[in-house]
């Protein structure tokens, strides 16, 4: 899963940026509006993390002007005003949530893990056949087998997961698995696909992501024989 964050504090945007990594997010910075409204026109983030006060353009004239042109990502709004009338200006520019400065790391996880959270499902796990993922814990198990993937390799699967039933072109891994620093050369995903195959396959969970062949990858549910 991909995030954008748009903020101006140097020091906010280095413990989220490490901490959000560590929970293998990709995470892109813009610390201005602007550069914030360009990114996010420009690349599809699973979710958008923007400050209210930065230079150029303002967090609540920034969502109104992702909301207006047609983009849905989740927005969480970071805000140091706290009375409900800034809250409610914040959710009616178009922010699903927000959070009050200073937060908790812990608490910024946990509504991020809510707005990315499968609609069908009511918790953070994923599944596909024997196969279950879950997003919190960063746990896999194919048939009661621990499953164990490095950073990349889960959220590669993450993403084949939630997309599930549905062809993951090349083009749309690596816009929602890797930041934007990564270059374009797409052939580094069929050698992470070989790697969780693989662990896949010695856990008990074969065939499980499939090959379409010049385009890119797909989980489907396996038929229930
Ligand atoms: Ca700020």
């Amino acid at each position: 899963m991909r995030l954008l964050i748009v903020e101006d504090e140097p020091g906010i945007v280095g413990f989220l940026k490490e901490g959000l990594e560590e929970e293998f997010f990709a995470v892109d910075i813009a610390s201005d509006g602007k550069t914030g409204l360009y990114l996010a026109m420009t690349n599809d983030y699973d979710l958008m993390i923007i400050d209210w006060m930065l230079p150029a353009l303002s967090g609540i004239e920034l969502c109104r002007q992702l909301r207006k042109s047609g983009n849905v990502s989740p927005i969480l709004f970071l805000t140091a005003r706290d009375t409900i009338e800034d809250v409610v200006f914040g959710l009616e520019a178009g922010a699903n949530d927000y959070i009050k400065k200073p937060f908790e790391f812990e608490e910024l996880l946990a509504r991020i893990r809510v707005q990315l959270r499968d609609r069908s499902s009511s918790d953070d796990t994923l599944n596909a056949g024997s196969l279950t993922l879950n997003a919190s814990t960063h746990q896999v198990f194919c048939n009661k087998n621990d499953i164990t993937l490095t950073p990349k390799e889960f959220s590669l699967l993450e993403y084949l997961l939630r997309n599930k039933g549905k062809v993951c072109t090349r083009s749309r891994i690596i816009e929602h698995v890797w930041d934007i620093h990564f270059d374009s050369d797409t052939s580094v995903i069929d050698v992470y696909i070989t790697f969780l195959r693989k662990k896949l396959e010695a856990a008990g969970c074969p065939c499980l992501i499939q090959t379409i062949r010049g385009i890119g990858y797909i989980i489907r549910e396996p038929d229930i024989t």
